[in-house]
């Protein structure tokens, strides 16, 4: 059985004192809920340390939201995977669907960025997922596998226990439009046999694959209840704890389903 794992991207959002206060809402909500499942909120870079602070020791984790690989030095604007480990930072998510496709990040970089995170002993949760044109052209299946092979590269099976799949299809990120219960499952299912061939079956049994994509108190159930969901990456919901609690409140739920 996999633990689901619920986690908030911010983006760029929040000034330092509404983050405290987010991630102090998050920490009380999911206080009693971080028996089940396993919950992170991802701030921007500078407030790290003081959302690391507000949530305490409720079981809450902290994630960056992108790293650099290189070790510290002359890189200007960038911030490494050394500095994320010490403020406390669990975990970093990389490949987002904005960094791909607004940022120009590469299948290439995103690797070093994975094998680098990995290296320093931070968890990953690495973005995968489709453009409405490459569903509409039948390509879902084929991009998802580009995105793995091409992520994860090098990466060892071993490994693979700190690493989680984010499947974010790109039409359903901040749109409002999410995927249908059925479509999530269909590449959630795609993205574990990926990992069967790849790997082995133990690795495509025990690594979670979150679905991220609107995902909203009133649709969170349904998405939990799919066999391979196995928790969310929650963008605009994740930014209020009156929507976020009741995301994981349905992951708690579906431990028990
Ligand atoms: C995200 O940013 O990863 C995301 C899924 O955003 P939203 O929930 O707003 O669609």
């Amino acid at each position: 059985m996999r633990r689901p794992f619920v986690a908030g991207n911010w983006k760029m959002t929040q000034t330092h004192a509404s983050a405290v206060a987010l991630a102090k809402g998050v920490a009380d909500g999911a206080k009693a809920l971080v028996d089940q499942v396993d919950v992170a909120v991802g701030p921007p870079f500078v407030y790290l340390t003081a959302v690391k602070e507000a949530v305490g020791n409720s079981g809450v984790t902290v994630a960056a939201q992108n790293a650099y690989f290189e070790q510290p030095g002359a890189f200007t604007g960038e911030t490494a995977l050394d500095m994320l480990t010490d403020v406390g930072c669990q975990w970093v998510i990389l490949g987002h669907s904005e960094r791909r496709h607004v940022l120009g990040e590469t299948d290439e970089l995103i690797n070093k960025k994975v094998q680098a995170a990995l290296a320093k002993g931070l968890g990953v949760i690495l973005c995968v997922g489709e453009l409405i044109e490459e569903r509409k052209a039948d390509q879902t299946n084929a991009v998802l596998d580009r995105q793995m092979e091409g992520g994860l590269a090098d990466v060892t099976a071993e490994q693979m226990a700190k690493v989680v799949i984010a499947y974010e299809p790109v039409w359903a990120i901040g749109t409002g439009e999410t995927a249908t219960p059925d479509q999530a499952e269909s590449a959630h299912a795609h993205l574990r046999n990926w990992m069967q061939s790849r790997y082995n079956p133990d690795v495509a049994q025990a690594t979670r694959i979150q679905y991220g994509g609107s995902v909203k108190p009133d649709n969170a159930a349904e998405l939990l209840a799919q066999p391979n969901v196995d928790g969310a990456l929650v963008g605009g919901a994740s930014l209020k704890p009156e929507t976020f609690i009741p995301i994981i409140e349905a992951a708690h739920v579906s431990v028990a389903s």
